[in-house]
């Protein structure tokens, strides 16, 4: 019922506020009960200023005692409280009308929640929510918990809490039926769905609301199971559904030999093993679907390549997208010097080219006469015809999740694409984790590095000792050495205090204006990037200053020198990434991760673990316990992989267990997937994609 009834039957949505909704993928009433909270905010209490906890979000009181505005280009309205135990808090607002800086007066209470930061003066919080009394009128706290829903540009939580409740409403008067079998509820002790929704979006005064805050509530414990099931049943179908097809085989080729005796290396045990997996691969009548994990450096190009030639002297196609155009050219580089000499035309195509050399290139692919076409991912998404797919190889591919994976299929049948898959990525994902993101796939991992490779010497540095830090880079490339400067951020940010890469990068012309330096960042164009990569490349620049842009992939053996500042604000994986690109020749690397004093415990730790091991998995363990999967796995590296409620840090207790159900329920219960997925992914593929 509720599946069927759209959210045009509430109250108070407009044509306007509808397409607002379908945005987030919220169609029916029931898509809206399964938007559930991210977190929950407590402003049941007020948290006296001596248990303040950095970082953490709090409900705090005091009395304002001043008001002021910074004097700066983008002037920022301070207002400062002071608690009943004396001591202060300021209040920092980046946007503010007259009206509202008029409100502040002095003697007023205000009563704010926010996350707490530690500030120039003390305690601070950036625009806290807030509200203001005259003292001794202080509003009565709230008698439960607050949920927060996920959201987007437009959509208040205002509009979002009334829709909800109409919808717990409906839900008395139409309960969903439950999709679990009742045994198997029973024998983990999972409440019923109905109850645990309710629970969830209207946590009573009476529940146990340090559970539900912590999401250890036995409702949440039962949707977290229902929304793993749902994920680790979508994996077990696309497997199957991808083994019931058909896929050209591929047999051995003699050119592959013949490249292999052209390197000037022979293949690291690893390397062999994992070429040896995907040629067995190649040769089943269905389609491969594998992931190969290697480090950075651990040379997953090559096997690429090997794999492609197998392809190519088949007769097939192969098809290889590369994250950004940097790579790309890279990859195309790399391939041309090892196929073309064998006879194996690499075409290539990128978002730079002119119309008439793209329409040439489209036509070498549509005639089949490119045997091998390397680009970016965005150009795949155009229509490119091939005459004949047999391989497609994805690099650095974190950004599919199973739904999306799930939604190509279903794509791909009607087309009948039949080629066979490769997945490079070079973010090590630790095991329990790889289980859950990546189930459909066979996994290969390189683990070891070419010989000859010297660790990278680590040392971790203040910030103080910039000045010395920048005086023995220049005298370093005095001496021929290369070296990379990353700076996290591109602009100056007084929030942040993260140092500009174009402050930088004048800073280094200012103090050595004979350094050859080259600047590079997410704001420049493909075509300016390239020509800043290729400068450096071809040693034209001793220097690149860089955000991040250049973590991926580059690779410039000359260079093995890495400053990384502001390295405490950056996840290890991600340093570890940067860092991995240096060490790529034989001159021995060094890389100095500089941070922001004063640095605490657990910023200590992390760097050290930097410095202590170069191994990528044992940094991404580490990562892991430290920062949760939302770093290793966030947005930001699988964007498909989001669960509404499971963890996969916080509930991997579940990932076993989910697994071992699974099995057993697809075959008793065969359509509970259908019903599971109409909640759990409703119509968030479909809406994501529109
Ligand atoms: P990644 O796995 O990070 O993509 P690459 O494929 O870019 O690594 O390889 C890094 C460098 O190591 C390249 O210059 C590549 O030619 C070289 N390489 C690959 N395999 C070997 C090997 N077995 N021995 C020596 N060098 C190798
Ligand atoms: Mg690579």
């Amino acid at each position: 019922m509720l599946a069927q009834m759209t959210l045009t039957s509430l109250k108070g949505i407009g044509p306007k506020l509808v397409e607002k909704y379908h945005k987030l993928g919220l169609v029916t009433v029931q898509d809206l009960l399964f938007h559930l909270p991210l977190r929950y905010q407590d402003k049941t209490k007020l948290t006296p200023f001596s248990q303040i906890i950095l970082g953490d979000e709090a409900q705090l009181e005091g009395e304002i005692i001043s008001q002021h505005m910074t004097q700066s280009r983008n002037p920022s309205l301070l207002v400062k409280l002071i608690s009943e135990e004396g001591q202060s808090l300021t209040c920092r607002f980046f946007h503010f009308g007259f009206r509202q800086a008029q409100q502040f007066k002095r003697g007023l209470t205000m009563r704010v929640y926010g996350e707490v930061r530690s500030g120039p003066t003390g305690f601070e919080m950036v625009h806290p929510t807030y509200q203001l009394f005259a003292k001794g009128q202080s509003p009565e706290l709230e008698d439960t918990l607050t949920p927060i829903y996920p959201t987007t540009e437009g959509l208040g939580q205002a509009s979002l809490l009334k829709l909800i409740k109409q919808a717990l409403a409906l839900l008395e008067q139409y309960p969903l039926t439950e999709a679990l079998p009742s045994q198997l509820c029973q024998e983990l002790h999972l409440p019923g769905i109905n109850q645990s929704l309710r629970t969830l979006h209207q946590p009573q005064p009476s529940d146990d609301l340090l559970q539900i805050k912590h999401f250890e509530h036995p409702v949440q414990q039962r949707l977290i199971f229902e929304e793993l099931l749902t994920h680790q049943l979508g994996l077990q179908t696309l497997r199957q559904a991808e083994q019931q097809r058909q896929a050209p085989n591929f047999p051995p080729s003699q050119t592959v030999n013949a490249l292999l005796a052209s390197l000037p290396f022979s293949l690291t045990g690893a390397q062999l093993r994992v070429l040896h997996e995907i040629q067995q691969d190649l040769k089943k009548p269905y389609p491969m679907q594998r992931l190969v994990q290697g480090d950075v450096g651990s040379g997953k190009t090559v096997i690429a390549a090997l794999a492609a030639i197998q392809a190519a002297d088949a007769g097939y196609q192969v098809a290889i997208m590369a994250p950004t155009e940097i790579l790309a050219e890279q990859h195309r580089n790399a391939f041309c010097e090892w196929l073309e000499p064998l006879g194996i035309p690499v075409a290539w195509l990128n978002g730079r080219m002119k119309a008439a050399e793209k329409r040439f290139m489209l036509a070498q692919v549509v005639s089949g006469e490119a045997k091998v076409v390397v680009g970016t991912h965005a150009l795949f998404q155009d229509a490119v015809e091939f005459q004949k797919l047999g391989l497609v190889i994805i690099d650095e591919q974190h950004r599919f999740g199973v739904h999306q994976r799930l939604a190509l299929h279903e794509k791909g049948k009607t087309e009948d694409v039949h080629s066979h898959q490769l997945i490079m990525t070079a973010t090590p994902i630790p095991r329990t984790l790889a289980m859950t993101a990546y189930g459909d796939l066979d996994l290969s991992v390189i683990d070891e590095l070419p010989p000859g490779r010297k660790p990278i010497d680590t040392a971790v540095l203040s910030n103080q000792k910039r000045l010395e830090v920048m005086e023995h880079l220049y005298q370093k490339c005095k001496d021929g050495v290369q070296a990379y400067w990353v700076c996290p951020l591109i602009e100056e940010s007084e929030l942040l205090h993260a140092q500009a890469a174009e402050v930088t990068a004048t800073q280094f012309s200012d103090y050595y204006p004979d350094l050859r330096i080259g600047l590079i960042h997410g704001r420049l164009k493909g075509e300016e990037k390239a020509l800043v990569m290729n400068a450096f490349k071809a040693h034209q620049l001793d220097l690149l200053v860089a955000t991040t842009v250049i973590e991926v992939g580059v690779n410039v053996p000359n260079a093995s020198l890495m400053i990384i500042e502001n390295a405490e604000r950056l996840g290890l994986a991600q340093l570890h990434q940067l860092r991995g690109r240096v060490g790529r020749g034989d001159k021995q690397s060094h890389c100095v991760l500089l941070y922001q004093a004063p640095l605490s415990e657990t910023g200590k730790a992390r760097l050290n673990i930097m410095r202590e091991t170069t191994d990528g998995f044992r940094i991404a363990e580490e990562d892991l316990r430290i920062r949760g999967p939302g770093e290793i796995l966030g947005t930001r590296q699988t964007g498909g992989l989001q669960f509404r409620m499971a963890d996969l840090m916080r509930d991997q207790h579940w990932i076993a267990l989910v697994k071992h159900h699974a099995e057993d329920l697809a075959t008793s219960h065969p359509d509970l997937m259908t019903r599971l997925q109409e909640r759990w992914v409703g119509h968030k593929v479909e809406y994501k994609h529109a």
